[in-house]
This record gives structure tokens, sequence and C-alpha cells, in this order.
């Protein structure tokens, strides 16, 4: 790989070939050589990587995703975290990956071209036009730099006030076609607080990256070998298999939807997880009333206007059929930013959701994590742990799961949570801000002891489901009811682990989630999206041998798991209870047979056992 690294205290750059399968491993392989597992996740020397797999330029659809590998100030050891689409314009450099070190004495943008690699001192443009945050910063840039866009058919990678002011701050990038945004390919790189390492770690506030060059390896444009090697596979052509594995994203003529917005609420009913999770308590049917509110006002105006008005669907800038990008109303739409500022929060009106998520957007954070804190936050003020004004609300949120108005409510909670939002960044409230700098589990913490007298059985951290990682790392989950989404797998908070609704002894959980996250790793470490992760893991190995000649080796996750524990960011027991209760109803939900949780020991057992069990699978510790 070409690997680019700048020194952003001596103001150098140097180019240098570095033998690695894909981009992940290679930011395994750089943040060992800086020994960043014993580092703050802020310190300058903590490189940033940022970089694309083997397979861009040629035919192959949907492998142009650009990954950064950091040191996560949410789970405090490696996160990845991936933009769809961007490495299709990042790979015109020829510069594979990005290595950036040291901390610019002012804000800056780096540029990277065939010709050049330029750091330029700039202030944030926050409002532009009539964009506001990372709208506005990238509209400012595409205007100010035209010629370089323009010269090296570039595309920018941004951050926006989230990194700056908080833990949860992600990256932006918004394709551009013919000098203008291309509506819907916007993308963010969103867990993790990738954007606040880069910021926070290195001043620097942004990437901009084109130029001409294209494939790596000559076979990515071989057509006929790549087709082969699916016929022998499936028995079916590449586009063929594409079509068939990836309707879920693209249109599934089943269900009349598509893309996740669309689907995933006619799969999850009542398994969706609502109001912070605080659903899985309650019985089935009453679960089933709510999703019944949901498909009406949240669900059916995105289907009409996105499937039976028109086909608004775009695709992230990747070369890619799926076109998974589902716009309403200029606003890409998928499952989770809505479902978490939406039915997560106690918000099923879907306009409300659209006015939340983007308001998140602009200010470049991860909504996931947004969702769950500000549900965390409304169940606190419910159970009397908090009052209002003490986060600078004005009025108590409805957040009881029994008497909920859908109609009513949800404007109520998506008020308040605007107010809350916007707290997060102005840091006008003590608490607030001690949650922007700290994040969930550390302020959790904090707050047990300042209003200990407020405690009866519940802390503040059981209010909000997450993992935690050593001392202080910690991750709030994607949203589904799986254990696997708080298993002590040593990656979470993305989908390297078994989501699915299902429960199973810990060692055999551990054994599905295991596979997930090895293949998972694997796809990501090559820039391919996860969509289309049904058309290349059955044929991975072949394909990687084919095109690169190597073979693929699949000891990432085991290198990844032994920096964790470097790092001192191993997964440690679940501290809250609602982790632990999204754990046993599962359990209870499906009726098995498989485990039995009585006394707090059954779960320590579960997760112990898991735990070991994971450790073994990946020879950490000798197989017995
Ligand atoms: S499926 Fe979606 S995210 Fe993946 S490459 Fe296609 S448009 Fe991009």
């Amino acid at each position: 790989m070409k690997v680019l690294f700048i020194d952003l205290d001596k103001l150098e750059h140097k180019i240098i070939n570095i033998d690695s399968q894909g981009i992940i491993s290679l930011g395994v392989k750089v943040h060992n050589e800086y020994e960043s597992w014993k580092k703050d996740i802020y310190d300058p020397s903590v490189p940033f990587i940022f970089g694309l797999g083997p397979f861009v330029g040629g035919k192959l659809f949907g492998v142009h995703r650009m990954v950064a590998i950091f040191k996560s100030p949410l789970t405090r050891t490696l996160h990845f975290s991936s933009i769809g689409g961007v490495g299709y314009k990042f790979m015109g450099s020829g510069i594979d990956a990005i290595v950036i070190i040291g901390y610019s004495k002012e804000p800056s943008i780096i540029f990277i071209s065939p010709n050049n690699v330029k750091i330029e001192p700039l202030n944030y443009v926050n409002s532009y036009k009539n964009y506001k945050g990372v709208y506005a910063f990238s509209r400012y840039l595409l205007e100010k730099y035209n010629d370089f866009f323009s010269n090296y058919n570039a595309r920018a990678v941004v951050v926006g006030e989230g990194s700056m002011y908080t833990y949860n701050g992600n990256l932006f990038s918004f394709d551009i076609f013919n000098g203008e945004f291309r509506i819907g390919s916007e993308d963010f790189s969103g867990r993790g607080g990738a954007g606040s390492s880069l910021f926070k770690g290195h001043n620097i506030l942004g990437i901009i990256s084109g130029g001409n060059y294209k494939y790596r390896y000559e076979k990515v444009n071989d057509f006929q070998l790549i087709n082969k090697i699916f016929l022998e596979k499936f028995g079916k052509s590449y586009i063929e298999v594409i079509n068939e594995k990836t309707k879920k994203y693209k249109y599934d003529p089943e269900t009349g939807s598509g893309g996740t917005f669309g689907e995933n609420y006619l799969l999850y009913k009542e398994l969706l997880p609502l109001f912070g999770y605080k659903s899985i308590y309650y019985p089935k049917e009453l679960r089933r009333k709510h999703y019944d509110n949901i498909i009406e006002l949240f669900w059916k105006p995105f289907q009409e206007e996105v499937f039976i008005k028109s086909k608004s669907w775009f695709t992230c800038g990747d070369l890619c059929n799926v076109a998974c990008k589902k716009v309403y109303k200029g606003k890409k739409v998928d499952y989770e930013p809505f479902h978490s500022l939406g039915p997560f929060i106690g918000n099923y009106i879907f306009e409300e959701a659209l006015k939340l998520v983007d308001l998140v957007d602009q200010y470049g954070m991860d909504v996931i994590e947004v969702g769950h804190l500000i549900s965390w936050l409304f169940d606190l003020i419910e159970n009397k742990l908090l009052e209002p004004g003490e986060v600078g609300i004005n009025d108590y949120p409805m957040f009881n799961f029994e008497n909920f108005d859908p109609k009513n409510d949800s404007y109520k909670n998506s008020k308040i949570a605007e107010k809350i939002i916007e707290g997060l960044i102005k840091k006008n409230n003590e608490i607030l801000s001690l949650i922007s700098e700290k994040g969930i589990r550390v302020s959790s913490k904090i707050l047990n002891e300042k209003y200990k007298e407020r405690i009866k059985d519940n802390k503040f951290n059981d209010y909000v489901v997450y993992a935690s990682f050593g001392n202080e790392g910690y991750i709030t989950p994607n949203l589904y009811w799986g254990p696997g989404v708080v298993a002590p797998m040593y990656i979470l908070g993305k989908y390297w682990t078994d989501y699915s609704n299902s429960f199973a002894r810990p060692e055999d959980f551990a054994r599905f989630s295991y596979g997930r996250a090895i293949n998972e790793s694997l796809v990501e470490d090559l820039g391919i999206c996860r969509f289309y992760r049904g058309v290349y893991e059955p044929v991975l190995d072949r394909l990687y041998k084919e095109i690169t000649g190597k073979d693929l080796d699949k000891n990432l996750y085991k290198e990844i798991a032994e920096y964790s524990i470097k790092a001192k960011a191993e997964p440690v027991l679940w501290e809250s209870k609602r982790a632990m209760d999204l754990v046993s109803t599962m359990c209870r939900e499906l009726n098995s047979k498989d485990w039995k949780f009585e006394r707090y020991e059954d779960y320590v057992e579960w997760w112990k056992r898991f735990k070991e069990s994971l450790d073994e699978y990946l020879g950490l510790k000798n197989i017995q």
C-alpha cells in the first residue's frame, strides 16, 4: 500500500510502501508501531489513519469505502468507522492510506492530489449561504477551493462542531458531481468518535483528495474473471448475485419497500427497541400497540414519499447499482439514525425525527449515541434522578411506555430533545457539559456520587444500555434487541457481532458472534460496503487471491483483541442493569430453555463463559 505519513508538528510528509492486506490491517500495524495503546486518546502522537481497500478502481461494485482507524474517545481502544463511496474519489490521488500524527498549530485542511500534499490553515465555517454546520463548511470549501475540486475531481471529508466540543464527533462527506453536491450522496463515519479524534488529537478540520489514478490491481478490471468466480460459487452471474443478495437495501418486491428504514420496521415489529430499550420490560401486546402507531405515523409517510410517489434512491458515490440511499425531501433516511431520534426517544412523528437527525448531522455527531443519551436523560427525569432544569430544559418529557400518546407526546419529546442536543454543543449547562466531555459511562459514575441521596434501587448507569471496556471505555449498542450487541466482544457499537434477536448458551452465542466478527472485520478491511456482505463473503478468499495473488489472512480480529488487552480496554462485565436485562429478556421472549437468569450470578456466569469461549476461539488462550 502507498501510505502517506503526515507529521503536523514538523510539517513534513513522506510516502512509504507498506505491505498490508487491507486498510484496518495497516491501521493496527501502525498503531502498534506508535505504541498508541499506552497513550491518551487525544495524544497527537496517536495516529489517525484513513484509507481504502485493495479492490478499488475496477469493475467491482461497493468496494470504495474509506475507513478511519483511530483510538476511540468512547471505547478507549481501536475503533473503525467507514464512509461510503469516498474512496471512489480519494483513490485518484494514488495514495491508499493517510497516517496523521502531530498537532497542527492552527485548525487546518489537508489537500492531497497526485502532484502535491498541502496543509492549509482555515477557520471552521458554521453557516454559509443557506447551509448549516458540516453542510455549510462543505459548501464553503467547494466554492473556495473550486479549482482543486474540479481539477482533481476531488471530494472532501470534514468534521463539525460535534468534534470540536464533544467526544462524539464523526466525519462527514458529500459527493460532488459537476461542481454541485449530489443529493442523497452524503455519508457519515458514524460510530466511535472518529471526528473528535481527528480534531481534538490533530487539529484537522478536513481532508480533500482526488486525482485520476484508478485501480491498484489490474485484475479488478477483468470482468470475465470476476463473473467466473461467482458462477463457480453460486451458479449465477456476478450481477445476478448482487441483485439477489442486496434486494433488502434496494427494493424488495415482497414488501414493496427497501433500504434499512423501509425494511427494518416491517421485519422487527414488536422486537424493535423503544424508549431507550424500556420496551423490553413490557408484554408483547403493548409493544404491538406501539408498533402499529409507529407504522402509521413513522413508517408510512416515508413509504409514501420514497416508494409510492417517487423513487428517490441514490448511491453514496460508490460504483453501485443498489442505491440504498432512500431520500425523503432531500434527506437520506436510514433505520438507525431515524429510529434513534424517533421511537427510541419517544417520538413517533417522522417529520420531527427528520428535523432532529438533520440537526445532529449538521453538528457532525453520531446520531445513535445521541439517541441513547437523550433517552437516558428522559428516563432519569422520569425516575426522579434528575430535574428538567438540571439539564437545561423547562419541561418534563413524556417517557412512560404505558401512558404514551404518540400524537401529542411525540412533539413534546422532540422539542425537549432539540434543546438537549443544542446544550451538548453550547455546553451551557453543567451536566450536559460533563456528558459532552466525558461521555455516558464516566458521567454516570460522577452523577451517582453527586446525587447519591436520590438513588434508591437503580443507579444512573442502570437506565442506559452500554457495553464496557476497561475502566472508562464504553459504547452504546446499535438499535437491535439481541444479546450480541452487549456481549463481551472486543469491538461493539457496530456489526462485528451476532446482533440478531436470538439467544443461546454462551459458548454457542460466542461462536456465532465470533464468526460474524471475523467476516465483518475482513469485509471492512478490504473497504467493502457491508450491504454487499452476502455477495462477497462466500467468495472473499478466492477473490482476494485471484486479484492480489496473496492469501487472505484471517487473524485481524485477534490482532485487534490483543491491542485492546494492551490498551487495558478489553470487555469487562456489565455495569448497567438495563444491559443485563437486554440479554435476559430476549432469553425469556424466546422461551429459551438454554439458560435461566434468576440471580446476579447467572448473568455473571453467562458473560464469563461467553468471554472465555470467545478468547478460546481467538486463540488468546489454549483450547482445552
Ligand atoms: S449499497 Fe449503499 S452504501 Fe453500499 S455502496 Fe451501494 S450506495 Fe453505497
